[in-house]
């Protein structure tokens, strides 16, 4: 090997790397669970698998680039113009173009910490500068805060609802205010990968505040309700310019055929989907409740998954499940944040916390 002389852009030293979750990890008369990146334990429903198959014989095509059918499908669904309407090869793509599409070097982008750990990569590859607001006590968004960390430079601003890796939405009340609050120059991009799990109160209505605001986009995938996150395809409800912007930044023929029929096929099967929806928002009631009443103060959570605030004892938690067959996602001295999985793996889960709380009190 011989030193490489080859000139790469500074900005990269800035960009941290996407950590995954770690796969699950075998061991003798352990049953392995991955609960670490809030996939969906259900395996594809057979209607789905059906057009992968058939859309598997003819992948010496390239895919169609306008991703026509899947396009219409979702207009329709959410009632939106197809033109306002981009996809993208997962959410975590299209979050790419978004900031491709608005951010030079210098610019800046605010969102809450912590947070999806993919904002710091996007905005960084950008050579724009991330700008991180913290959560509150409960875990949730500051929104005020957020508004008062917006300056001339402020290109775009993320709301993730539910907040991945903590769980809390935002109030339809509270991003409401938000949004009237934000420079009308500035974008806002209301992440909703979870959006289907939301029971709430209150509950935002992001589609109706992007109807009346050009400069508020909702981010949405199939990745995790859906069950297609070894697809890759997510997509954005923008009004134009920006909608157009995000057709130009796409990587072409990104999302694969297979993806494309998968998505169309999935959205017809929502109602079937909706039952296992159903079924992991009880499970994770019931896991909230349980961690509750042994005396964990887990914050409120609106998605596939809870979050534990251990702060310097994270890695003594993720250790404990390891153990137990429980692969979960640790964020440094944070906490520690599990997906809700299979009804065995939430027992676990509940076992393993029970007995960590004994041991340490
Ligand atoms: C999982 C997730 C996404 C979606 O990722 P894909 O690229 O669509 O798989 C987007 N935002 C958040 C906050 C997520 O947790």
């Amino acid at each position: 090997m011989t030193d490489s002389d080859v000139r790469l852009r500074a900005a990269l030293d800035q960009v941290p790397s996407y950590i995954p979750g770690k796969p699950a990890a075998a061991q003798d008369g352990v049953t392995a669970y991955k609960v670490s990146s809030n996939e969906n334990p259900y395996p594809p429903l057979p209607s789905v698998l059906k057009v992968v198959q058939e859309a598997a014989a003819t992948i010496n095509r390239y895919p169609d680039m306008a991703v026509t059918e899947l396009t219409q499908a979702l207009a329709d669904s959410l009632e939106v113009p197809v033109e306002h309407i981009a996809t993208g090869t997962g959410s975590v793509g299209v979050l790419g173009q978004v900031i491709t599409a608005t951010c030079d070097p210098g610019d800046e982008v605010v969102y809450a910490w912590r947070s999806f750990e993919a904002y710091p990569i996007v905005t960084a590859l950008a050579g724009a500068t991330s700008v991180q607001v913290g959560l509150d006590e409960r875990a949730r968004h500051r929104l005020d805060a957020m508004r008062a960390a917006i300056t001339d430079r402020t290109k775009v601003v993320i709301v993730c609802t539910p907040n991945n890796p903590t769980g809390p939405m935002v109030t339809h009340t509270e991003l409401e205010r938000f949004v009237d609050a934000v420079p009308s120059r500035v974008l806002v991009v209301v992440d909703e990968a979870y959006v289907e799990f939301v029971t709430g109160d209150d509950a935002p209505r992001s589609l109706e505040l992007y109807r009346q605001r050009p400069n508020v986009m909702v981010l949405r995938t199939f990745s995790k309700a859906y069950g297609l996150a070894g697809l890759r395809v997510g997509y954005a409800v923008a009004h134009p310019p920006v909608a157009s912007a995000l057709r130009k930044t796409a990587t072409p023929f990104g999302v694969s055929s297979i993806a494309q029929a998968a998505a169309v096929a999935s959205l017809a099967a929502f109602d079937e989907l909706k039952e296992r929806v159903d079924a992991l928002v009880a499970e994770r009631t019931r896991v909230v409740g349980a961690l509750r009443g042994q005396g964990w103060a887990v914050p409120d959570s609106e998605a596939n998954f809870v979050w534990f605030p251990l702060g310097h004892r994270s890695g003594d938690f993720a250790a404990a499940a390891q153990q137990a067959g429980l692969t979960l996602r640790q964020y440094g001295n944070d906490g520690v944040r599990a997906t809700i999985g299979e009804r065995e793996a939430n027992d676990v889960l509940v076992r393993v916390a029970g007995e960590f709380l004994r041991s340490s009190t």
